[in-house]
């Protein structure tokens, strides 16, 4: 270490500059980005694996930047949070997916619909008026209230405050149901699933990954099935990529699956075409 002092700033300065003007740029194109609509949904099947039928799709959003293409969500979401813009976009995730799913149903057996999960972020819950921009986007998509999951991660279910409790069970007498993201990865303790009027448990793809070859994976994943089934609630192994660790899941009575292994996130109209294949000339 030769320099030291405001050396050191010199050195470290230019690229915290340059990050910081990156942040900027990236917050004023999302700011477009939501006027203009640049965003789309991909829907991933989840797959009842008892029967191999899919039982409802988890919509995805994307963001298509004019001239950078497709960004992951990973690439927005953060700073959509930090900015607050995850509130539109948020807003129209849930109706799109609504629509879509609506959509779909209207194509099924009416005895078979399709639910759809769509990710809520804590920063939804915090400042939006939940329980109103959910019945409004049933509402005006036709959706029945049972065939919308809100997926929630564990960091939120950490929020122990009364108010936020309030909030969730509030959205659940609209009848849709609470899922579980990444289970298993969270800090908490499992208290709150006493607390929480949760439904579905979707066990983090780090678990289903090992599932098939170590041990200690395939116990935990095991466990948590179990758990989930003490507790009458759904299972969602999440990330399945092969048929060991499909058929260890379904040896181990998990209900539902989700991964590469079945398809992709597909966009609206590949979806479409794996619901109601068209039929050859
Ligand atoms: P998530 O909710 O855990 O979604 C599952 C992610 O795993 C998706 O990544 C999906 O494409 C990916 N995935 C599914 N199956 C497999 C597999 O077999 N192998 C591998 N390697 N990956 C698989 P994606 O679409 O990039 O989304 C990443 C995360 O971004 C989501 O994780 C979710 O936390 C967040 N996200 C996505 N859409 C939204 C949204 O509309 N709102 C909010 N708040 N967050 C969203
Ligand atoms: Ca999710
Ligand atoms: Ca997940
Ligand atoms: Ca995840």
């Amino acid at each position: 270490e030769a320099k030291k002092g405001k050396d050191q700033y010199a050195v470290f300065e230019p690229s915290m500059r340059e990050s910081f003007q990156r942040h900027l740029e990236m917050e004023a194109d999302l700011r477009r980005a939501v006027l203009r609509h640049e965003f789309q949904l991909r829907f991933q099947p989840i797959v009842r694996l008892a029967t191999n039928e899919i039982s409802g799709l988890e919509a995805l959003v994307r963001w298509q930047h004019p001239e950078r293409g497709m960004i992951p969500p990973l690439d927005f979401i953060p700073l959509a949070e930090e900015t607050g813009m995850i509130v539109p976009i948020g807003e129209w995730v849930l109706r799109e997916a609504c629509r879509q799913a609506a959509g779909w149903n209207a194509q099924r057996e009416p005895g078979n619909p399709l639910s759809v999960s769509v990710n809520l972020s804590a920063v939804q819950l915090e400042r939006v008026e939940l329980t109103e921009l959910v019945s409004s986007a049933l509402a005006e998509s036709g959706l029945p209230a049972q065939c919308l999951v809100i997926e929630l991660t564990e960091s939120l279910l950490v929020d122990h405050r009364q108010e936020t409790l309030d909030r969730l069970a509030a959205v659940k007498a609209l009848g849709v149901r609470l899922a579980i993201d990444d289970f298993g990865t969270g800090y908490s303790s499992l208290a709150y699933l006493r607390r929480f009027p949760v439904d579905i448990i979707k066990i983090d793809k780090s678990f289903v990954d090992d599932v098939g070859d170590v041990p200690a994976a395939a116990a935990l994943t095991l466990g948590i099935i179990q758990l989930g089934q003490a507790l009458q609630l759904s299972t969602v192994a999440e990330g399945i990529e092969d048929a060991g660790q499909l058929s260890e899941l379904t040896d181990g009575n998990c209900e539902l699956g989700q991964g590469y292994f079945f398809a992709e996130p597909l966009t609206p109209e590949a979806m479409q075409d794996l619901l109601f294949p068209p039929t050859a000339a």
